[in-house]
């Protein structure tokens, strides 16, 4: 499996990790096996949230799956921005932890810009990192002036990763979100690749180009578009899957090796279009 540093944290983590949004909804033996499939796999990325079932996917899921493995994982969870106070960003991280029954996170994300002022939940951030329940922090969800306010909060170098939504038919953060994480050296981690389940059908103009490039490798078009994703080397992509086999298809993906003529075809297929007015979420 393909690593690469994760933003400023010096630690290489794999281009290809594991979302659980949702997986509350799925058969709970076949998640967690699914995602212990992925860490066989070398997918030891694995993103969560204090918001996915209200904890019962850190608890009841993402805990049972890492028992164990704890050491081999990159473990990412989220703060709602309704709790992302001085005082509640540390509760909720402790409530986080004691669900996900570990004594730190690799990672911790505000989960979108909400109405707290940022400089309490950096301030909170700083803290846990501080105090060692968490080895680094990001945000999520952010445009480019909502960077640069944390940005002057932080400094430099304390951003790890934006993660943002980002598949084939949703391109927005590469006008300017993507430029600006990249000369700063921010991750930029895909949610959301394979649009949440509404990937480009095999009858569209772009699902046969996606077929075409896929048949050449002897991949599937998901493989693909997670390749196209992941191209450059500030980029991460954390797809969600609970069946085995598509967490196996989306490990592989990590050693497809695209053609430039290739890319430029994707491109074509899948306009990046204008630069929005704001950031599309999910
Ligand atoms: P996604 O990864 O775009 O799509 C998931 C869907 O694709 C599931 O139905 C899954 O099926 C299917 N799938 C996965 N691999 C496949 C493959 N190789 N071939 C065919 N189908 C495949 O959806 P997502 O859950 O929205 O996004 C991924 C993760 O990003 C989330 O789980 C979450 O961790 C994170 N996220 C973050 C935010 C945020 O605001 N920060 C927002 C949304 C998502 P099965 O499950 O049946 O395998």
């Amino acid at each position: 499996m393909e690593k690469r540093v994760f933003g400023n944290t010096g630690v290489a983590v794999p281009v290809i990790g594991q979302g659980t949004w949702q997986m509350e909804d799925d058969d709970a033996e076949g998640a967690i096996r699914a995602l212990r499939a992925g860490l066989d796999l070398g997918l030891t990325h694995v993103d969560t949230a204090e918001l996915y079932g209200r904890g019962e996917v850190e608890e009841a899921l993402v805990a049972k799956a890492l028992e164990g493995r704890r050491d081999e994982v990159f473990l990412v969870s989220k703060v709602m921005p309704s709790n992302a106070t001085l005082k509640g960003s540390v509760t909720a991280c402790e409530r986080s932890l004691k669900r996900l029954r570990t004594d730190h996170l690799d990672c911790y994300l505000l989960h979108w810009p909400g109405s707290h002022p940022l400089e309490g939940t950096v301030r909170a951030f700083e803290q846990l990192v501080k105090d060692g329940k968490i080895r680094s922090w990001g945000v999520s969800n952010f445009g480019v002036e909502e960077l640069e306010e944390v940005l002057a909060l932080a400094g430099p170098g304390r951003i790890a990763c934006n993660q943002v939504l980002y598949h084939l038919e949703e391109r927005a953060i590469e006008h300017a979100v993507v430029p600006w994480c990249e000369a700063r050296g921010v991750a930029v981690v895909a949610y959301s690749p394979f649009g949440n389940g509404h990937f480009p059908s095999p009858d569209s103009a772009g699902g046969r180009v996606l077929a075409a490039i896929a048949r050449a490798h002897g991949a599937t078009p998901y493989q693909v578009a997670l390749q196209f994703l992941v191209r450059r080397p500030s980029l991460f992509a954390i797809p969600k899957a609970s069946d085995v086999a598509h967490v196996r298809d989306n490990a592989k993906a990590a050693s497809l090796k695209l053609t430039v003529e290739e890319l430029a075809r994707i491109d074509a297929a899948f306009p990046r279009g204008d630069e929005p007015d704001s950031l599309p979420v999910i």
